[in-house]
């Protein structure tokens, strides 16, 4: 018996599905920060204690032990140096309501804050090692609204994977 369906799933219905999934990324996207394990510090300036001086200042513990401005800096708790976290910018596609999450992946989607769409060679290295993510730079002044992944990133498509799904929760 033959499939009435062979051949209905041509290259010009997976474009159709490929440009309408771009479609929706453009019109949901939002301007986002992927947040980066930290791995960089700047020197304290609050309490400016020179590289030379730390050293000689340091105890065994390796913590400051003389310098009684550089132990009560408020900036870097004493430690002279204060973390910066590393980050990139990118535009993902934000779907806020749960009714209208893509019902992909392993994890409990009532767990999920939130999901984000994108296409795959855009974002995929960056969500993957992302630490967090903040959605919506543009109120960061109002609120920052952070969120962990939630599980691993799915690759959706229609013939290929052209495009991840992934799902968030706000800390
Ligand atoms: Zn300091």
């Amino acid at each position: 018996m033959s499939n009435p369906f062979d051949g209905v799933i041509s290259d010009d219905l997976k474009l159709v599905y490929y440009q309408s999934m771009e479609a929706l990324i453009n019109s949901l996207a939002l301007p986002c920060r992927i947040i980066y394990p930290t791995t960089s510090y700047i020197n304290c300036t609050s309490c400016n204690i020179s590289e030379g001086e730390r050293h000689t200042s340091t105890s065994l513990t390796g913590r400051p032990s003389n310098f009684r401005s550089m132990a009560g800096c408020a900036a870097c708790n004493g430690e002279g140096k204060i973390p910066v976290e590393n980050t990139e910018d990118i535009n993902l596609a934000v779907i806020w309501s749960y009714k209208q999450f893509f019902k992909v992946g392993s994890i409990n989607l009532a767990d999920a804050s939130l999901q984000t769409l994108s296409r795959r060679e855009d974002s995929y290295q960056q969500i993957k090692r992302a630490k967090e993510l903040i959605v919506d730079t543009d109120v960061e002044t109002i609120g920052k609204f952070r969120f962990i992944l939630l599980g691993e990133p799915v690759l959706v498509g229609f013939g290929d994977s052209s495009f991840i799904v992934c799902n968030w929760k706000r800390i």
